[in-house]
């Protein structure tokens, strides 16, 4: 009985916390290309409280409405597919589960951390060993995951392995555009070193412009899409969107096994 209070005062708290910033940010000026919300503008986030990004009503962040617009704008889901996500973010989870189209596969390395209450269980997969065919998935997506894995070469070969050929993925990552090389020491492994060496506690390197290169290396056709500046300022603020990200856009092709 105490536990179903509680639960009942945690709702209530949160919903009041969403109908307070809903009516704090009341206005149109920009919209969440997630879930369709408009306000006058996306809520501060993160360490370096980044101004207009994130979405008061799903919680998308700039990376999530960019990728989600490109998907939309390239039409990349217009057919049944079998779709491999990797560290499922909730929003992207909410909105794959439920199309039609896809028969969706969220996995991560510590599944037991999310909490989704979604239909769809995340699988336990470790992304430098991945349990499924080679040839298996039409889309794969692994959104700022890579700059975790040490072996983050493996990782990529297995990406490679389980795509089907004429498949795709989208494999974001940080990038330090002022580095010509990737930068990585693996002498580097406590949270504070790598902290200072690579801008978070739980980084392995700083990718530099030779990413794409990686990717490359162990068979993908590379598309750097530079998306986000075929829009306009207005329209960039609008999205809320980090108008330094680029998509990298991988293909396995055709003559590929
Ligand atoms: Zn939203």
């Amino acid at each position: 009985m105490m536990g179903f209070t509680k639960f009942s005062l945690k709702e209530k708290h949160r919903e009041y916390r969403k109908w307070r910033k809903e009516k704090l940010f009341k206005g149109d000026v920009v919209h969440c290309t997630i879930c369709n919300s408009n306000y006058r503008e996306f809520g501060i986030f993160g360490n370096t409280k980044r101004k207009n990004a994130q979405c008061h009503n799903c919680g998308s962040l700039e990376r999530h409405r960019l990728v989600w617009k490109y998907i939309q704008d390239n039409e990349l889901i217009n057919e049944p597919m079998r779709l491999l996500h990797f560290a499922p973010e909730k929003v992207f989870y909410n909105l794959f589960s439920d199309i039609l189209e896809i028969e969706y596969f969220p996995c991560d390395l510590f599944p037991h951390v999310y909490n989704y209450k979604g239909k769809t269980k995340i699988m336990e997969v470790d992304i430098t060993k991945i349990p499924f065919d080679d040839n298996s998935f039409d889309f794969i997506l692994c959104n700022h995951v890579l700059e975790h894995i040490p072996h983050d070469q493996l990782a990529m070969s297995e990406l490679f392995r389980v795509m089907r050929p004429g498949g795709f993925g989208i494999f974001q990552v940080p990038i330090d555009y002022n580095r010509e090389a990737t930068y990585e020491d693996f002498s580097i492994t406590t949270e504070k070193g790598r902290l200072k060496a690579f801008g978070r506690r739980d980084h392995v390197r700083w990718y530099g412009k030779d990413y794409k290169d990686r990717l490359a290396n162990v068979g993908f056709e590379v598309k750097e899409d530079d998306f986000v500046n075929t829009f306009s300022k207005e329209e960039q603020f609008k999205y809320g969107f980090d108008t330094s990200e680029k998509i990298y856009h991988c293909r396995k092709p055709y003559n590929r096994k």
